[in-house]
């Protein structure tokens, strides 16, 4: 019986997620949120308060991926029909368990 070392090391891996910037490659993006601009058959709407990232050296602007497929949920009237892409994400490959070596009984 054998007693292990307690490890005060706390894991801090609660660090921001930083995207570098693809225009100067010297700075990243952060989050922001700016007034997002789109034209609906004609209309300009604009969405206040809209997740972007923000390059804190060039002031590039890349608007949340996620968000903006939100928002085109909503703008769309065909919206929730079924579109020609189906994109479908593939089933996870699980990890293999079992074909342990039999243990030699002693
Ligand atoms: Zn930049």
């Amino acid at each position: 019986m054998r007693e292990y070392p307690r490890l005060n090391k706390v894991a801090m891996n609660n660090i921001e997620e930083l995207i570098p910037c693809n225009e100067c490659h010297a700075g990243v993006l952060r989050p922001r949120h700016v007034t997002y601009f789109t034209w609906l058959g004609g209309e300009l709407i604009t969405v206040p308060h809209f997740p972007a990232w923000l390059c804190d050296v060039c002031g590039r602007c890349e608007y949340d991926e996620r968000a903006i497929q939100w928002l085109n949920t909503l703008l769309d009237p065909n919206a929730g029909k079924p579109t020609n892409s189906n994109r479908r994400t593939p089933p996870r490959p699980r990890p293999q368990s079992g074909a342990r070596p039999p243990m030699p009984e002693s």
